[in-house]
C-alpha cells in the first residue's frame, strides 16, 4: 500500500464520495412508482383486457356474433354461441374468452364490425383464483367501467370525417 493509499484511507475519501452520491439522490426527483399507491399511466393505445359495449337502444351487447373476433383470434380463447331474438337480431346467447391464453394482439377489436368488443387499459389482472381469467359474457360486459372515454367519443359535425367522393375507394385500391 503506497503513501496516497494511507492518506486516502486515514481522511474516509471513499466513504465521503459515496455519502456524497448517496446525499445527491436525496433531493434530486425520484424515479420510483411506489405501486400500488402510486400508479403509471399507460400509453394511449395500451391493450389490456376486453369489454363488450352495449348499445344504449336495445340495453343489449352491441355483438351480433359474426365469430369474426373469434376466428382471428391466433389465440383461440374465444368461444361464441349464437342466437336470433324474438325482434330478429344476432346476439351471443353466450361470450366466453379465456383470459389465460389471450396474448393482448387487440386483433378481435381490430376486426369487430360492430366496435362492439374493445381493449380497455386495465391490467391488474393478478388473481389467485384462475376461474377470474374466464370471462363470460356478463364479466365482460360488466367489463365496461374500465373503457377509456375516446372509445365512447361520438364523432360531430366538426369531427366527422368528410364524406368520399365517387370513384375515390376504387382509385385507392388500385395503387
Ligand atoms: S387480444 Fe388477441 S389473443 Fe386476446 S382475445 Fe383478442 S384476438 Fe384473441
Ligand atoms: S367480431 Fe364483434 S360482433 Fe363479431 S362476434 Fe366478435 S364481438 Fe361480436
Amino acid at each position: 500500500m503506497g503513501l496516497a493509499d494511507i492518506i486516502k484511507k486515514g481522511a474516509f475519501v471513499d466513504i465521503l464520495r459515496g455519502m456524497s452520491v448517496t446525499g445527491t439522490y436525496f433531493v434530486v426527483d425520484k424515479m420510483t412508482v411506489e405501486y400500488p399507491k402510486e400508479k403509471l399511466q399507460v400509453y394511449p393505445r395500451f391493450r389490456g383486457v376486453q369489454a363488450l359495449l352495449t348499445d344504449p337502444a336495445t340495453g343489449d351487447t352491441k355483438c351480433v356474433a359474426c365469430m369474426l373476433c373469434a376466428t382471428i383470434c391466433p389465440s383461440g380463447c374465444i368461444d361464441i354461441v349464437g342466437e336470433q331474438t324474438a325482434d330478429g337480431r344476432s346476439r351471443p346467447a353466450s361470450f366466453k374468452l379465456d383470459l389465460s391464453r389471450c396474448v393482448f394482439c387487440g386483433f378481435c377489436e381490430e376486426v369487430c364490425p360492430e366496435a362492439a368488443i374493445v381493449m380497455t387499459r386495465h391490467y391488474e389482472l393478478a388473481t389467485f383464483d384462475k376461474d377470474d381469467f374466464y370471462l363470460d359474457k356478463e364479466k365482460l360486459i360488466a367489463n365496461q367501467v374500465y373503457v377509456h372515454k375516446e372509445v365512447f367519443a361520438q364523432p360531430t359535425e366538426d369531427t366527422a370525417p368528410a364524406p368520399m367522393e365517387a370513384g375515390t375507394a376504387n382509385e385507392r385500391g388500385r395503387s
